[in-house]
């Protein structure tokens, strides 16, 4: 009703971005800026859809205008700094596009590997996206690739992390003497990874841990001998973890040893659902998620049981 109402594009802005459409929302938050320059908030979300489009110099520019006038905007200094960092490691990055992934990496990396990459991310965007009932999230979803050592530089992360999805896919290439990791480990790492941003995309961040680390292993390699018999001695030992005490990403934290066992047990936990009760209802755990309800009310609306029976479950077949 009111043209010039900035407001209006703002909020849609910030809907288009939670729906992964950023070209709708540059343009929306574009706009609001043109209608009310300086509003702090068009421009940190105009921030946001640059940094998400991998367009790390605009989103600085937008973030460091907001900073200027409010150095103590909530979570944005860190942000920045992230920003920042991940510039000073990829700005000489070079760029290749397929129809859905958006991929930057090193120049040393030879154009053969660069096709594997693409291939092994196509097959997972069919894949994984079949696997989970027909989702298939809009394109661009990016993939930052990195040497061991630039990898370590922009995400801050230890040697035992082997990728991560923080909005964008971001993985290591090489390990930490320089090699390539064999095509096996990087298909394992890419479809992992792959897993997070389907789910995501159905239930944006209102996952917990276990769920969405459990779903990802599930759907990228299966339970070995060793693994097996290391859930056999955490239950025997009573060292497992309530789901409760999975829930929160302060788990990733934890030392690499312990951390392995959150692993282990959410990849069983998850197995044991996808089994048992198969795929729809694991959609549509994930569905009354992305609704946001609460996780146990969640599952219980759609298991019909609680967590301490899912955890009764899980160590019983491991005992
Ligand atoms: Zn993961």
């Amino acid at each position: 009703m009111d043209p010039q109402n900035a407001s209006p594009f703002i909020q849609l802005g910030s809907y288009y971005l939670r729906i992964d459409d950023l070209n709708a929302a540059i343009q929306r938050l574009e706009t609001a800026i043109q209608l009310k320059p300086g509003d702090l908030d068009a421009h940190e979300l105009l921030g946001h859809a640059y940094y998400r489009d991998n367009d790390l110099f605009s989103a600085r520019a937008q973030w460091d205008y907001v900073l200027e006038i409010e150095p103590k905007r909530k979570n944005l200094a860190a942000l920045y700094e992230k920003a920042f960092r991940e510039e000073s490691v990829e700005y000489d990055f070079n760029r290749w596009k397929s129809r859905h992934f958006r991929i930057s990496y090193p120049q040393e990396v030879p154009n053969s590997l660069r096709a594997n990459v693409f291939s092994i991310l196509d097959r997972a965007y069919i894949d994984i996206g079949r696997q989970m009932g027909g989702v298939f999230p809009p394109p661009p979803i990016h993939v930052i690739l990195y040497l061991a050592d630039q990898f370590s530089e922009a995400t801050q992360l230890e040697g035992h992390i082997g990728a991560v999805y923080d909005g964008k896919i971001r993985s290591p290439l090489t390990d930490f003497e320089g090699a390539w990791l064999p095509e096996d480990e990087l298909r394992r790492r890419l479809t992992h990874e792959y897993v997070h941003v389907v789910a995501r995309h159905i239930a944006g961040d209102n996952v917990p841990w276990w769920l969405n680390e459990g779903l990802a292993e599930t759907l990228s390699r299966s339970l070995r001998d060793g693994d097996v018999n290391r859930l056999r001695e955490m239950y025997a030992e009573g060292a497992a973890f309530t789901l409760y005490e999975l829930e929160d990403n302060q788990i990733n934290k934890q030392p690499p040893t312990t951390l392995r066992l959150a692993y282990l047990q959410s990849h069983a936990t998850v197995e044991l659902l996808w089994n048992r009760f198969g795929r729809a209802k694991m959609m549509a755990f994930l569905n009354a998620l992305g609704s946001g309800m609460r996780y146990e009310e969640a599952f219980q609306t759609t298991y019909r049981r609680t967590f301490a029976i899912l955890e009764r479950d899980v160590a019983a077949m491991y005992r």
